[in-house]
């Protein structure tokens, strides 16, 4: 496995793979790496000649400076376990050389960015276009790997490929769950073992909801999750929506569309740590 830390140090690392015509795939993370990482890095081996893993906490994304500085980084630790997946390629560089100006590109696709995530967290998906943008153009993958967890970052990423006419495909991965459901997620190491009990009760929210929807309208699903969960100690809802998987526009009723998924970010704990989290109504 060849880590490289600079842009011309994987460009070198790329290079006879790429005149040989292999195959290139690329699974983007921000490192404090767990087995949902694993899956997609897992599924990008299988898939393609060559698999790069990046790691890097991209800053342009945080629009918050603390969740910045609390992220965890353990870049060792990852590299162990990259090895161990059979990942080729690591790209680990400093912020410095992925930003040596910076970025004043702007990205824009409403309405996918301008729901959910795109409102409360102002900057963040155009500091994820800035990023992944240029890791395709370094690493020029044939197919890049996101995970569901973050569904809508997905659609984003899905229009600004099709905005810039990259021939990258998109794969989405399912999310990977602890056994107790909880969604794997880098920030579940910022939560005290009480704090991680009580985060259960948002998947078990969302897994009750799939019956409640047989006798509720959306709108009484979504109001009776966003009440569950408010009156878990502990746990407080930023928004539950439940929206078209494509458009990501809130539906009104379970017939509007063959594809509605229900979107939560819920605060949890003292600190707080904040957790997102979804379920495919159908
Ligand atoms: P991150 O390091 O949080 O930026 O995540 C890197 C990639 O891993 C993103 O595409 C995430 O959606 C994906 N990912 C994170 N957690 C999970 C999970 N529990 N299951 C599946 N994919 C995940």
């Amino acid at each position: 496995m060849i880590v490289a830390h600079t842009v011309s140090a994987l460009c070198d690392a790329l290079h006879t793979h790429r005149s040989a015509g292999k195959s290139i795939g690329l699974v983007p993370t921000m490192g404090a790496l767990h087995e949902g990482h694993a899956s997609l890095v897992r599924r990008c081996v299988e898939e393609n000649d060559v698999c790069v893993v990046s790691v890097f906490v991209n800053p342009t994304q945080f629009n918050d400076k603390n969740d910045l500085a609390s992220y965890p980084r353990d870049l060792q630790a990852d590299l162990r376990l990259l090895e161990s997946l059979g990942a080729h390629v690591v790209f680990a560089p400093s912020v410095e050389e992925v930003y040596p100006e910076p970025d004043t590109r702007t990205f824009s696709y409403p309405p996918v960015d301008t729901v959910m995530e795109g409102l409360r967290r102002p900057g963040h998906f155009n500091g994820v276009c800035q990023v992944v943008s240029k890791l395709f153009m370094f690493v020029e993958p044939q197919r890049a790997y996101f995970g569901e967890k973050d569904y809508q970052q997905i659609a984003v990423v899905r229009a600004m490929t099709t905005d810039l006419s990259l021939p990258v495909e998109i794969i989405p991965c399912p999310i990977v769950r602890e056994a107790d459901g909880l969604a794997l997620s880098s920030r579940n190491a910022l939560l005290t073992p009480e704090e991680r009990t009580t985060a259960t009760a948002i998947i078990r929210t969302l897994r009750d909801s799939l019956e409640w929807k047989k006798a509720m309208s959306v709108e009484a699903v979504q109001r009776h999750v966003i009440e569950t969960i408010d009156a878990t100690e502990g746990l407080r809802t930023e928004y539950y929506e439940i929206v078209d998987g494509d458009t990501l526009q809130p539906v009104s009723d379970w017939n509007e569309s063959n594809s509605i998924v229900g979107c939560i970010t819920v605060y949890c704990g003292s600190r707080p740590v904040r957790l997102i989290d979804n379920i495919r109504y159908k």
